[in-house]
């Protein structure tokens, strides 16, 4: 790098000029040395000196062909690396470079934007791929990546599954828009009326699942009860008359396992549809109490 960056004021903008430059000067050096001997000693041969020029003059036509010949796949990457629509522009990629550049510099901003636009490509599939794109929650995959972290961590919570009530009649007599809506509406009221800390999900259809880290099931039957009464006040919308609203099962996460938990609140969830929807049941309670909202 050292002496690429002492040779780059050698056609600053060319970096074959400046190799042919330092081509054309080092193959010339044993006949330029030759006539300096010879001049001093007196004792050139005219024969010697003409072969020593035409090898040089072979010398320097093969090296600087060669040397053509070898930075032509540098400038083809360089050139396919850099092209406009080869890859989207990022922000800032290059940045640190002079507009003057030769094929390193070239190479270098190309690669650093290809880097750039990989890094940011990655991150977007990322996203897409733990994000559910109706609602903008995150789905099953995204909630139990995001969960597992809490939990190694020794954190305990509660999981809450829910299920809207008489999902289907919402598409059928309204239209799958509407329906659309719905659990859109739905996921808003769940993001904003749960703590920054809380994760909710989209667990599939039109079942949720919400993990409140640190919460007993008391706390999160109370959170759900608030949020089920906020449906009736403010509804995220009506079918047939009757205000939309959902049915949940919770459970204790105690033992760090989110997976025993899931399937827990589940059967939770399941015994709130027995008990005629509209409520919320708690795993503990289950063939016993059950908390009617
Ligand atoms: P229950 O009270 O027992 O939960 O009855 P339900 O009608 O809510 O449940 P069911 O499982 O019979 O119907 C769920 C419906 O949810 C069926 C399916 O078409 C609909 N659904 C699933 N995913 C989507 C979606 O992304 N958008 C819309 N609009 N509907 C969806
Ligand atoms: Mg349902
Ligand atoms: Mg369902």
């Amino acid at each position: 790098m050292r002496f690429y960056l002492a040779t780059s004021f050698i056609f600053p903008r060319s970096l074959r000029m400046r190799l042919f430059t330092l081509c054309f000067v080092t193959t010339h050096l044993p006949l330029i040395s030759y006539c300096i001997w010879g001049l001093a000693t007196g004792r050139m041969e005219l024969a010697d000196f003409v072969l020593l020029t035409l090898a040089t003059l072979i010398g320097t036509i093969g090296a600087l062909v060669g040397i053509g010949a070898l930075l032509n796949p540098i400038h083809a990457l360089a050139e396919s690396l850099n092209a406009r629509d080869a890859m989207p522009a990022s922000p800032g990629a290059g940045a640190a470079l002079p507009p003057a550049m030769d094929v390193i510099q070239s190479l270098y901003a190309g690669v650093h934007r290809a880097a750039v636009s990989v890094g940011t490509q990655i991150q977007t599939l990322q996203v897409a791929a733990n994000e559910d794109p109706l609602t903008g929650l995150l789905n099953r995959r995204g909630f139990l990546e995001a969960a597992g972290p809490v939990l190694a961590e020794g954190g305990r919570g509660c999981v809450v599954m829910l299920d809207i009530d008489y999902f289907k009649s919402v598409n059928d007599t309204l239209g799958h828009d509407e329906g659309d809506r719905v659990l859109s509406a739905l996921a808003g009221v769940l993001s904003r009326q749960t703590r920054r800390v809380d994760l909710v999900g989209r667990w599939g259809g039109e079942e949720f699942i919400v993990f409140l880290p640190g919460c007993l099931e008391e706390e999160a039957s109370r959170i759900m009860a608030r949020i089920a009464h906020l449906l009736r006040v403010a509804p995220v919308g009506e079918v047939n008359g009757r205000t939309i609203t959902f049915s949940a099962g919770i459970s204790q996460c105690p033992d760090g396992r989110i997976d025993a938990a899931i399937l827990r609140a589940d059967e939770a969830l399941y015994s709130a549809k027995e008990l005629g929807r509209d409520c919320v049941v708690c795993h503990t309670a289950i063939g016993g109490r059950s908390l009617a909202v």
